[in-house]
């Protein structure tokens, strides 16, 4: 029984199909001047409009890179690029491939402000308001977080931003996108990432959609390819995924929602009535729910898990094998115990209303 699917996802079956079939007929460089490679630069240019179109963008330009890792720290560090310093503001519960980017940022010259979070996840928008000046360069703020599922008022923060037209706003949409129905324009951000892997496509690439008149420097040099911003030669079979998944899943996410919205539903009612569980989520994304069980590590409620075949995580699969305590969770709760306890479900619209009922007896059966 799978509940890590903030980790990963399995690959769509019609998804990986599409793929096996590119690989064959679509195999030449979009680069050759040839009809053979003009065919796949025509595919991957009809790919690129397509999914600005399902997400309705429409002066923005897309990259495609390994994955949103490379996706966040491309549009971070390459916007920057032309300074040597100034401020920064981000918050204390970024994934780490955009929390380390901003703290390699600090030791580097820039001023960093890391936004508190309140007991739900959730950023104070006075206190950004409070941090932004006129010459803030760079706003980072994600959408859905990756631990807790907290969900960012990025409406408010298009909003404040307007009277800051010199900075810019990056949004890390990995989790939220096709998972929460947005309640913002994506036209109002500068630069926003998403992983196809998550969303039911293969790894291996991540997608950076920025606006078109914003100068991001290229860390690799090479090819014009992609703008020259990330050379060389791309998989055009996980660029059709991509879009192909963007295609698939963007238009069922409140169906989506509202189906795993009952399954978290009844989840949190069972964990309730099990002693000593502490849940950490607060309202919001319903695909992702964080408890703790305290004085039990994180890793040891994942194996005993395990022994029953029930598969979660202690959260970031990057931060997973460290046992250190969970960032979000300690920036929520400010407590060590809990922080180092936490386990988190994550939910798909693939869970079965008898997994849960199985997950839940598991839980109560932890020993510690
Ligand atoms: N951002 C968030 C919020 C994530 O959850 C993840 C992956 O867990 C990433 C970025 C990085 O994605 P990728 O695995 O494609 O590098």
């Amino acid at each position: 029984m799978y509940f890590d699917y903030s980790a990963t996802t399995p690959m769509d079956s019609e998804i990986l199909d599409l793929y096996c079939d590119i690989q064959k007929k679509y195999f030449a460089n979009t680069t050759s001047l040839h009809s053979l490679g003009q065919r796949s630069n025509y595919l991957y240019e009809k790919a690129k409009r397509e999914i600005l179109e399902t997400l309705k963008v429409k002066n923005h330009d897309i990259i495609f890179t390994s994955n949103a890792t490379e996706a966040n720290n491309l549009s971070i560090l390459g916007y920057l690029s032309k300074y040597s310093k100034g401020k920064v503001i981000t918050t204390k519960i970024e994934h780490p491939s955009v929390y380390e980017v901003f703290k390699h940022l600090e030791n580097n010259g820039f001023e960093v402000c890391y936004l508190n979070v309140d007991e739900a996840g959730i950023i104070n928008l006075d206190e950004l308001k409070k941090e932004l000046t006129k010459d803030t360069l760079l706003v980072s703020i994600m959408w859905v977080n990756n631990i807790v599922g907290s969900i960012q008022p990025i409406d408010k923060v298009i909003e404040i931003l307007k009277e800051f037209p010199k900075t810019k706003l990056h949004v890390d949409m990995v989790q939220g996108l096709t998972k929460i129905v947005p309640n913002f324009d994506m036209n109002d951000i500068d630069m926003f990432t998403m992983s196809t892997h998550k969303i039911y496509g293969p790894k291996g690439i991540g997608t950076l959609i920025y606006r078109k008149n914003i100068e991001i420097s290229p860390f690799l040099y090479g090819s014009s390819a992609q703008n020259g911003l990330k050379p060389g030669t791309f998989d055009l079979g996980l660029v059709a995924c991509t879009c192909r998944a963007v295609k698939k899943y963007f238009p069922q996410t409140l169906n989506n929602y509202n189906y795993v919205n009952k399954l978290k539903e009844k989840l949190i009612e069972g964990i309730k009535k099990i002693d000593n569980i502490h849940i950490n989520s607060i309202n919001g994304s319903p695909y992702i729910i964080n408890i703790s069980i305290p004085n039990i590590n994180g890793e040891t409620i994942v194996h005993q898990l395990e022994q029953k075949d029930i598969y979660v995580s202690t959260g970031s699969s990057c931060s997973s094998k460290l046992k250190k305590p969970e960032k979000t969770i300690l920036a929520m709760t400010n407590s060590i115990d809990l922080a180092t306890s936490s386990i988190r479900i994550s939910l798909s619209h693939l869970t079965k209303d008898e997994e849960v009922d199985k997950l839940l007896i598991a839980l109560g059966e932890i020993k510690k």
